[in-house]
């Protein structure tokens, strides 16, 4: 039996933990979950899977008896073989942390954690001797790719993308965009901070962060494909021009039931008919479209806290977007102004990676709101 802490467990995500959770509970409990402000969806969840500590951040929540209120984050690690932290956004970090220092896995799907925090999750990680497993789609394929091993020689990373939903429109076309056009995703079904981010190309950005913090891997080994079928997850390249890929449909189950299980599986969705699928398109990704996918490689590229900056922007400017108070265009300028203004730091602590998250929050807030 696994005893899972789920951290975010009302989101896109954590919904679909639970229905691993649900379909095989021999397999795997819930010792303890936790979300951010839908009390309702957590009492339904600790009503059906009884974890013994539950964490919510509005008071007033009410827990089945038998359920107790977590009193510290820490509480939330005390009882799991596995922390799935799938809570969205920077908050996710401080849960990363919390899990490597109870000595835990940590199954990662918040992708934030090492965008903002890599330098210092990897040196926690280390000095607690915790694993890191990834949850995302393309960084379990790279997982898979590998044989699940850290430790094998390779070229290259390819990591594919769908392109979100512009991606064959004008610049023109783009800068016209409304919320409800950029939440329709073609081929994933997610959360809708990531399925902007997703149709900014932002999303993309990350994901090459994270890959460069899960495999050791420089930037210039990382590349990004267009592939709009979303079947082939991500591929690596070997030495002697060898490429391993993982395929599948598009299907989050997948990628977090490995993050549980692995080396080992358990029957999870259908399988892969090939020739209904017919033919798979790959092509160059349009950066000159997407500013976001260029600021979040610079960021990266730049390190220190540049990334949490360019983070702490985005977060604003997507809610302003979602809220339809700035056109799709100006998440990209947002986000680029707070770059501008604000000066790298170490990132070598907690504390001036939130000093940095803060001050980009109030810079973005400044641009949009004046
Ligand atoms: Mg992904």
């Amino acid at each position: 039996m696994i005893k899972i802490s789920l951290i975010g467990c009302t989101g896109s995500i954590g919904k679909q933990t639970a229905e691993i959770v649900r379909k095989h509970k021999e397999e795997f409990c819930f010792t303890a979950l936790a979300c951010g402000r839908n009390a309702e969806g957590l009492t339904a969840l600790c009503s059906e899977f009884r974890p013994s500590v539950a964490d919510c951040k509005t008071e007033d929540v009410s827990l089945p008896s038998g359920v107790k209120k977590a009193q510290s984050t820490e509480e939330l690690f005390t009882d799991c073989d596995v922390a799935l932290i799938a809570a969205g956004g920077f908050e996710g970090l401080s849960y990363t942390l919390s899990a490597i220092r109870a000595g835990k896995k940590v199954a990662l799907a918040n992708k934030e954690s090492l965008v903002c925090g890599g330098e210092i999750v990897l040196a926690e990680a280390k000095k607690y001797g915790v694993e890191l497993v990834p949850v995302d789609s393309e960084h379990s394929a790279i997982f898979q790719a590998l044989s699940f091993r850290r430790d094998t020689a390779f070229s290259k990373l390819v990591l594919t993308a769908s392109g979100g939903p512009f991606l064959h429109c004008s610049k023109e076309q783009i800068a016209r965009v409304t919320a409800k056009d950029a939440l329709k995703h073609p081929t994933w079904s997610m959360g809708a901070k990531i399925t902007i981010d997703s149709a900014t190309l932002l999303n993309k950005g990350y994901e090459i962060i994270e890959a460069k913090w899960l495999y050791g891997a420089e930037y210039s080994q990382i590349e990004a494909v267009v592939h709009p079928e979303s079947i082939v997850h991500s591929l690596v390249y070997f030495a002697d021009g060898a490429a391993v890929a993982q395929l599948g449909y598009p299907d989050m189950r997948v990628p977090i039931q490995l993050a549980l299980t692995y080396p080992q599986r358990l029957a999870c969705c259908e399988f892969l008919d090939l020739e209904k699928i017919g033919v798979l398109h790959f092509e160059r990704l349009p950066k000159e479209k997407f500013p976001c996918f260029a600021l979040a490689l610079g960021a990266g590229e730049a390190g220190g806290t540049c990334p949490t900056v360019l983070n702490g922007a985005a977060e604003i400017a997507v809610r302003a977007f979602l809220e339809g108070r700035i056109s799709f265009p100006q998440i990209a300028e947002t986000i680029e102004d707070a770059l501008n203004r604000i000066p790298k730091e170490a990132a070598d602590s907690y504390g001036s990676l939130a000093d940095a998250d803060r001050l980009a929050r109030d810079t973005a807030r400044k641009f949009i709101y004046g």
